[in-house]
């Protein structure tokens, strides 16, 4: 060693970095990241034991086949269709290659990664607040930005905008590049009347992830909807093996479990109407929601956590997620909302 460590870059060395939801006492009470409690498929198991024979070779670089299975699905050429680890990275590529030292627009509060992500390449962050909880897209469309990030439901407040208002959104706003991200679009009333990802094209593009209906999160695979020509520019800068080999069998087996799917958004509709009726019964007021978590107005969120804690239920602190004096709380399993309601009645 004869020199000191080099300084990072000063937007890395300023950056405040993401924060992880606790990892839970047990597995039922794991109700931080917003991960199924439904777990994946079983097909997916099978998959991956299949898989095990071929682990000595490369995978698609670019997930084909996933990319096909997808585009099918959608209806939408393959060559609209980018595969990436877990929609982060997705996220990471249109940075690279639409906002380098440029500008981003997202709400108030963000989603982490849409904040931190463009700073990293050294470009500046606009947010803008939510009005009632949702996004304030009449706002954004007058920030001048290389991209735009809306989170369609929220997170953390599990909120929708119309498709309406996206359409007029994207119409309207002066950014680049518009990214609807629907990571958790599945879990809505009527995930049709929610989507964009039928109207990619021009400007504008979704994102969608198998983390959360898929039940997929520790596989890491997302995808993008867009335009060809925006496809083409994130398949220059991905690095080639990004969605490893067992990832990409463990997505073609949850996606051909249609079944497995509809029994999660109803059991995930149902508990969303239970986490309503438990923490209302608590004296709490609780957001509307149509994701697979909902956001707790607490003004007591610290002791309310440390409650749960106790009780073996980890929930997202607001605080980390700058919404002060809320908790998100995740849907659970039947074992995950025993938990629950004992730690809510505890002291
Ligand atoms: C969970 C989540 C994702 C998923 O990210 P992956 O990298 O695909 O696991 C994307 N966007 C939002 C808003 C999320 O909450």
């Amino acid at each position: 060693m004869t020199h000191r460590a080099p300084e990072p870059l000063p937007q890395v060395a300023a950056l405040d970095p993401y924060v992880p939801g606790k990892p839970s006492p047990s597995e039922a009470g794991s109700l931080a990241s917003n991960e199924s409690p439904f777990g994946a498929s079983p097909q997916v198991a099978e998959a991956l034991a299949a898989y095990a024979s071929r682990i000595h070779r490369y995978p698609s670089p670019l997930a084909s086949g996933v990319s096909a299975e997808l585009a099918r699905l959608h209806g939408v050429d393959p060559e609209r269709v980018l595969v990436g680890n877990g929609s982060d990275e997705v996220i990471y590529l249109l940075a690279m290659a639409y906002a380098a030292g440029g500008r981003a627009v997202c709400a108030d509060p963000p989603y982490r990664l849409d904040e931190i992500v463009p700073q990293i390449v050294g470009a500046s962050v606009v947010k803008v607040p939510l009005k009632d909880w949702a996004h304030d897209l009449d706002a954004m469309a007058d920030v001048d930005a290389d991209l735009a990030f809306v989170v369609n439901p929220h997170n953390p407040t599990g909120t929708t905008v119309t498709r309406e208002a996206i359409r007029a959104f994207a119409e309207r706003s002066r950014a680049r590049l518009v990214v609807v991200d629907e990571a958790y679009v599945e879990f809505a009333d009527d995930p049709e009347a929610v989507t964009m990802v039928h109207e990619t094209g021009g400007n504008l593009a979704v994102m969608r992830t198998l983390s959360k209906a898929y039940g997929l999160a520790g596989a890491r695979v997302g995808y993008l909807v867009a335009d060809p020509v925006v496809i083409d520019a994130l398949r220059r800068i991905r690095p080639p093996f990004s969605v490893t080999g067992p990832s990409q069998a463990a997505a073609l087996a949850a996606l051909a479990d249609t079944a497995h799917l509809a029994w999660v958004r109803d059991k995930t509709r149902q508990g969303r109407e239970r986490l309503y009726r438990l923490f209302e019964a608590a004296g709490y007021e609780v957001v509307p929601s149509q994701a697979n978590f909902v956001l707790v107005v607490a003004p007591d969120a610290e002791e309310l956590q440390a409650r749960l804690e106790r009780g073996g239920v980890s929930v997202r602190l607001g605080a980390n997620l700058e919404l002060p004096g809320t908790v998100r709380v995740t849907v659970a399993s039947d074992e995950g909302f025993e938990l629950l309601e004992r730690a809510l009645e505890s002291s």
